[in-house]
């Protein structure tokens, strides 16, 4: 049995929500430089390099990259033999979340009722956390800040088993059409494919944590990738939706068995700004 004490993971968690909120993954800066080097179009060339001079001046200052510094979600895996000692798990995470983004001086984002709107939690809290227990003395805990211009165009659907892979195809174009020029493109875009309803989209979140130089396992599903990256590129939205090739960062799919009646779909649209990170205790 590993014992992990509470304020070590509200204190790691803190430093994870600053860190996130204040530099990008590498994957995602080197791929945004590649992009920049890559792109035709002028307007989308100039758009690309202030986005990299944003992320340089953020590092250094230690400032949010954006000023929408998103509501926190965890992906938390929970050992069978890990004990969490002096406090329990879901209130280190929810303090620590609390902690950075008060000391941190970021955008409080959230708001107690979503329909009357009247009242901030003041600090970014609560957390969307979801938990998975895994056998052994694992805890990981992985924690994304999500922005809400990309998460408004993401949706999802429940398709025919007919529909096939052509109409996942269609659903997924369909959906980052009509949604990357107002979710502060390039995007990265999460895809769950099977499960149920509410399957569908945890898988099409984690999906967003995946780096952008990993690909599915499965043949048919890194094709799909692939060929879905090509397209959105295609579509000529580009940077801010100011035209050029660069739409879409990577894509990502994550399934899951699912009924033979069904054939749920879920994209979740990020910004470039996919802050994520992962600390292991
Ligand atoms: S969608 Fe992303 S880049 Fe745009 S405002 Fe929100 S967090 Fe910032």
């Amino acid at each position: 049995m590993k014992i992990v004490q509470a304020k070590d993971i509200t204190q790691k968690v803190a430093q994870l929500c600053v860190e996130i909120n204040t530099k990008l993954a590498d994957d995602i800066d080197s791929t945004l430089k590649k992009e920049e080097r890559q792109e035709p179009y002028p307007l989308a060339r100039n758009i690309l390099s202030v986005i990299n001079e944003n992320r340089n001046l953020a590092i250094n200052a230690r400032r949010p990259i954006c000023q929408d510094t998103g509501m926190v979600v965890a992906f938390v895996k929970y050992g069978q033999e890990i004990m969490i000692k002096d406090g329990g798990i879901e209130q280190a995470i929810q303090e620590g979340v609390r902690q950075a983004y008060c000391q941190g001086y970021m955008r409080k984002s959230v708001v107690k009722d979503p329909l009357l709107r009247n009242e901030n939690t003041q600090d970014n809290t609560p957390a969307i956390v979801h938990y998975q227990i895994v056998p052994g003395e694992v805890l990981q805990i992985s924690v994304m800040a999500k922005g809400f211009g990309s998460e408004n165009t993401s949706a999802l659907k429940m398709l025919k088993p007919a529909d096939g892979v052509e109409g996942v195809k269609h659903f997924v174009l369909d959906t980052i059409r009509k949604g990357a020029p107002n979710a502060c493109a390039p995007i990265i875009a999460g895809i769950g494919i099977g499960g149920d309803f509410e399957k569908a989209a945890l898988l099409a979140k984690e999906a967003l944590f995946i780096p952008l130089d990993q690909h599915h396992k499965k043949p048919h599903l890194r094709a799909l990738e692939k060929e879905l990256l090509r397209k959105v590129n295609e579509m000529g939205i580009g940077p801010m939706g100011m035209g050029g090739q660069t739409t879409m960062l990577g894509i990502h799919v994550l399934d899951y068995p699912t009924h033979i009646a069904g054939l749920p779909v879920a994209v979740n649209i990020c910004c470039y700004v996919d802050r994520r990170g992962t600390v292991v205790f």
